[in-house]
């Protein structure tokens, strides 16, 4: 959907100051039906009341922490109305058709205390608004435009350098919070913290890996791997939010990260769901509800006084105006990684520019769905999977006419944003990523669609049509130094790759593409230590990539180390959801298939590391 009548925030800030008023009551006219009276001791609010004329400056709306809006209880018709007043110096919002003509509408974020307001005004969420008593017509009319521009209201502020929420330094960070008796073999390993301190001296570029040498079994370890600071940083929202709100009920949208021993642990701490992740409504047991509107759905008992966090994902625009409309306050508990975010905002600045955003992502992936529907809301934009899906896309920019239009249907139904025209909107394009995907194919794509408009509009012309500059640069660095310290470590010969990760986590499932790719079936997918049934067998995962070839089997048992190999080689990692945790018990794993008196002691070789230091 494209939002024509958006503006551009006219103030820095999350709290605007109110404008100097009137040092008397004033009554500014609006129109047929609308009336403003500034009394002198503003922010007593302002009543709406009939009058005939209409001034320039946009009507301002003040909204509460929780998004609700400031209403005021009509002693005529008992009904609710907008307090509105007339300011420049709100946050710009949304054209507004009032009376047949386009009004700017704003909003002020700035607090307002509850003694301040007077007999019959109040805050309430729009929910409340639409179950409760009857609303001023124009009240109506303003609520019914203002909904599809709801998700914007909490972020109208945030400027192109400024983020929801910034990873937070290393003296910022408290890892007591989550790491207690209970989730401790979960979090702690001081293998890995070890092989991080030596070989993870920078956070953006690989090492070389680390060896661990046990005496009958060596592993190698990519300098990079396991929790990004995106993840940790919303891990570590998650359970400060459970830990300092003892008395409320706290809600994720989704699961947190792709990990279910780190969701698993915070739900036996009082989390719950609201949905899955491929956006199903959850009940309060877990299962999923009969349909959006089941009573029994989290969903819909959500009050204004609960605690809903966004994952590092994001959210879609449809979920988060689900929450403002409730009144929940998700500017609070929004952990949306700042590297999703930075997508967001090249979508935006090349809708801005006139590009349609092509996301290369897997359509069914949260962040990519966030994306899409971020994106989709500055301009016309297009889900695109893959290298093949790719090619299916230089085909449509090949063709014309209605031959361009039956391709695109073909190859990208249900991939693209309302009113999408093949003919039109594919003149200038601009691809960003879901984050986690592999760098080298995001670059392909760029450069087939690049060498496809070449073919079309010439050399001299092709920047015109397509957004070459800082080519994908929105690819999270953490993933991709995860994936360059991978490639590193797969040069050496090894006898099984382990790849740790939840099942649905994309940028684990790009690790293992990279060691397939160098050691074919002895490179497996796996969720936790359970997987390694014995000495001899592994349960691998086939992670659903290619749609059109669905394995039969998600789970396939296969051979894991070769009996006759002595002193094996194990090459290890973890997505950037996979706790160190799981990797130490790994290890532990593996390790126990050897006689004791085989295996070295860890601390003796935290010593070797130590001494290497
Ligand atoms: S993988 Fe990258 S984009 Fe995703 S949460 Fe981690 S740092 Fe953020």
């Amino acid at each position: 959907m494209r939002r024509a009548g958006f503006i551009q925030s006219t103030a820095g800030g999350s709290t605007v100051a109110m404008p100097e008023f009137a040092k008397r009551p004033v009554s500014l006219t609006l129109g047929g039906s609308w009336m403003i009276v500034i009394p002198t001791d503003f922010p007593r609010p302002l009543m709406v009341q009939a009058a005939t004329q209409r001034p320039s400056a946009p009507l301002t709306l003040q909204v509460d922490a929780r998004n609700r809006f400031l209403v005021h209880l009509s002693q005529a018709t008992a009904s609710w109305e907008f307090v509105l007043h007339e300011s420049e110096a709100g946050l710009s919002w949304f054209l507004a058709e009032l009376d047949g003509e386009k009004k700017p509408v704003t909003v002020s974020a700035r607090p307002v205390a509850e003694d301040e307001l007077p007999a019959g005004a109040c805050f309430l969420a729009l929910q409340q608004l639409l179950d409760g008593r009857p609303l001023e017509p124009s009240t109506a009319a303003l609520l019914d435009q203002m909904q599809p521009h709801l998700p914007c209201l909490p972020y109208l502020d945030l400027g192109e350098n400024e983020y929801i929420y910034r990873f937070r330094t290393a003296r910022e960070r408290n890892s007591s919070v989550y790491v207690d008796e209970h989730s401790e073999a979960l979090y702690q390993s001081r293998l890995c913290a070890a092989i991080k301190a030596a070989r993870r001296t920078r956070e953006k570029s690989s090492g070389d890996p680390a060896e661990l040498d046990f005496g009958a079994v060596r592993y190698i370890i990519p300098s990079h791997f396991g929790f990004c600071l995106g993840v940790q940083n919303a891990i570590e929202r998650a359970y400060e939010t459970v830990a300092a709100n003892p008395d409320k009920r706290v809600f994720m949208l989704s699961e947190l990260i792709h990990n279910p021993y780190v969701n698993q642990d915070l739900l036996v701490r009082g989390l719950r769901y609201l949905q899955t992740d491929k956006g199903m409504p959850l009940r309060a047991d877990g299962s999923l509800a009969n349909e959006a509107e089941d009573p029994a759905a989290l969903w819909n008992q959500l009050r204004e006084d609960d605690i809903v966090i966004i994952p590092a994902f994001g959210a879609t625009n449809e979920d988060k105006a689900k929450l403002i409309r409730r009144g929940i306050a998700i500017r609070d508990h929004d952990a949306t990684c700042m590297l999703v975010e930075k997508v967001w905002k090249a979508a935006r600045r090349y809708a801005g520019k006139g590009f349609t955003v092509i996301i290369h992502g897997k359509s069914e992936h949260e962040e990519t769905k966030a994306t899409f529907s971020n994106a989709s809301s500055y301009g016309p934009a297009l889900m695109l999977r893959n290298r093949a899906h790719a090619e299916k896309l230089a085909e449509v920019l090949r063709a014309s006419g209605e031959e361009r239009r039956r391709l695109f249907e073909w190859s990208f139904a249900g991939l693209y944003s309302e009113g999408f025209d093949p003919l039109r909107d594919l003149d200038k394009i601009a691809v960003v990523n879901q984050t986690t995907l592999l760098r080298n194919e995001t670059l392909a794509i760029i450069e087939l669609l690049k060498s496809t408009l070449v073919e079309i509009h010439g050399e001299a012309a092709v920047g015109e049509h397509i957004w070459m500059k800082g080519k994908g640069d929105t690819l999270c660095y953490a993933t991709q130094v995860n994936q360059d310290a991978l490639e590193k470590a797969v040069a050496q010969p090894v006898d099984a790759a382990l790849v740790v990760g939840g099942r649905n986590s994309s940028n684990t499932f790009q690790l293992y593409r990279v060691c397939a790719a160098k050691f074919g079936e002895r490179a497996h997918y796996i969720q936790s230590e359970r997987n390694i049934l014995n000495r001899d067998r592994i349960r691998h995962y086939s992670f659903p990539y290619d749609l059109e070839n669905l394995p039969a089997h998600s789970d396939v048992e296969r051979p894991f180390l070769d009996p006759a190999t002595e002193r094996p080689t194990i090459l290890l990692t973890g997505g950037a959801s996979c706790p160190d945790g799981i990797i130490q018990q790994v290890i532990h794993r593996i390790n126990s298939f050897f006689p004791p008196e085989a295996i070295r002691p860890i601390e003796s070789i935290l010593e070797s590391f130590r001494s290497d230091a």
